[in-house]
């Protein structure tokens, strides 16, 4: 059975460019019958919030990348790490290390001045036959794990293929602290394992990690899961998306009226390709969805393009569907929406990107509109007056208020008073909904109610 994680640290609030992150564990989880775990990573205490954490769940909980276990927190695991530290202690796989932060310097300085690559020289590593300087008093000391000596690291990428690493160029890494804490990359390995992690599916800036966390792994005694770095996301600018350049947290996208099977279908194709397949639905992508097709160049997010994906998205979703998400918007404008929603989402859908543009149509219907001036002097003329009046009259008398009914109401005023169908149809449009492009006027008309129908028209 496989099991992937999404394993966010809540030090910002998580952007289009991290989502991603979750998306293609979820779908590979959710297309081989598996499981998904979410791992809060929130073990940098300083910069860890809970309003980041909100973000996440809540961003999650939109884009319908649900969880099969978790919330987990590492915060709350701490006593679990300890407890495999001692083990590890135990069996000789760590050891203290006494040097002060003024050697490790000294020792880098060193290393730099004869070119060679910083790295920690193993003088507090036991080896057999081999003396230790003399224990420091009052130092408190790190624990540092036993890196083997000599061959490689490797392992088969889904994204970057074949990677392989001297062990030669990894030094003893610190797992944990002078005070006892664990760090980064130990908790995780402890975290993939207790989990049953089968595949870890991340953020190529973690590439550097994995050889140090698969030889953990093994130490442990533990084969270490299937590894698929995703290439980074970029923003239009081309560089690195992250919270510090303007990346929105992900839940704005929610707010400014995208739909998430549209984020589903961007997001899924910012690194992945199912042929030339643009436009798809949730369900086609799970049927879909692979590792092996995973892009190995950074991604380009592109908000022009996400926009029109979810055009796409809003033209083809069912009216009764949309109806609660434009309802949404609507309540935030104060409008309580009602029965009609769903034909007006049916008829303005077309011409909207977004279902806040949707319910900037969908206004008109519930609260009064203004027209600009311009718009009213072009097409509310003294010579249209009384066609204005006699439709307002017609409509107050139909005996069915229908959109055939209001069809027929208008035809007789245009013969009556010899005009053609833009001549009556803009200004009743400016008045009615306050801009003249609007669908045909009947289906308009249809979709208000009588009376607002009067009121409206005979404001002239
Ligand atoms: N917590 C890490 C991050 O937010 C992810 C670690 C992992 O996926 O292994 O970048």
């Amino acid at each position: 059975r496989t099991r992937t994680r999404f394993a966010p640290s809540p030090t910002g609030f998580i952007h289009l460019g991290n989502i991603r992150s979750a998306l293609y564990p979820w779908a590979f989880a959710r297309s081989t019958g598996g499981d998904f775990i979410l791992r809060i990573e929130d073990t940098d205490l300083e910069r860890s919030t809970q309003a980041a954490v909100d973000v996440i769940i809540e961003g999650m909980a939109w884009l319908g990348l649900d969880h099969d276990e978790g919330p987990f927190y590492q915060m709350q695991r701490m006593d679990r790490y300890k407890a495999v530290l001692a083990d590890m202690q135990v069996q000789g796989l760590v050891y203290p290390c006494y040097m002060s932060v003024a050697e490790l310097d000294a020792l880098r300085e060193r290393q730099m001045a004869a070119k060679e690559k910083p790295r920690y020289d193993g003088t507090w590593r036991p080896e057999p036959g081999k003396t230790l300087p003399a224990v420091p008093e009052g130092v408190q000391p790190v624990l540092r794990f036993k890196n083997p000596i000599g061959g490689v690291v490797a392992w088969d990428d889904k994204v970057k293929g074949r990677i392989e690493i001297r062990n030669d160029e990894l030094d003893d890494l610190v797992i944990a602290r002078p005070d006892g804490t664990p760090t980064y990359n130990f908790c995780v390995v402890v975290d993939d394992i207790d989990m049953g992690v089968t595949h870890v599916i991340r953020g190529d800036d973690h590439v550097n990690n994995t050889p140090r966390q698969i030889n953990i792994f093994r130490a442990l005694g533990k084969e270490p899961p299937v590894y698929a770095h995703l290439p980074t996301v970029l923003n239009e600018q081309g560089e690195k998306m992250s919270k510090r350049n303007g990346a929105k947290p992900v839940t704005q996208y929610r707010d400014e009226g995208y739909l998430p099977d549209a984020m589903v279908n961007y997001l899924a194709r910012l690194g992945w390709s199912h042929g030339d397949d643009e436009i798809f639905s949730r369900a086609q992508f799970l049927e879909w969805f692979d590792l092996d097709h995973l892009g190995r160049s950074a991604a380009q997010f592109d908000e022009a393009k996400l926009r029109w994906v979810n055009a796409q998205h809003l033209k083809t979703m069912a009216d009764e569907q949309l109806a609660p998400l434009v309802a949404e918007q609507l309540a935030k404008r104060g409008i309580d929406a009602d029965q009609r929603l769903p034909a007006i989402c049916g008829l303005f859908k077309d011409r909207c990107d977004t279902t806040v543009a949707l319910a900037g149509w969908a206004a008109a219907f519930y609260a009064p509109v203004t027209a600009s001036e311009a718009d009213r002097a072009q097409h509310i003329t003294e010579a249209v007056r009384p066609a204005i009046a006699s439709l307002a009259e017609r409509l107050a008398g139909v005996a069915t208020w229908d959109k055939p009914s209001i069809a027929a109401a208008i035809k007789e005023v245009l013969t009556q008073h010899g005009l053609k169908m833009p001549a009556l149809a803009m200004p009743v449009r400016v008045l009615m909904m306050g801009t003249p492009q609007t669908p045909s006027l009947d289906a308009v008309l249809a979709l208000f109610s009588r009376q607002t129908v009067q009121e409206r028209l005979r404001t002239v």
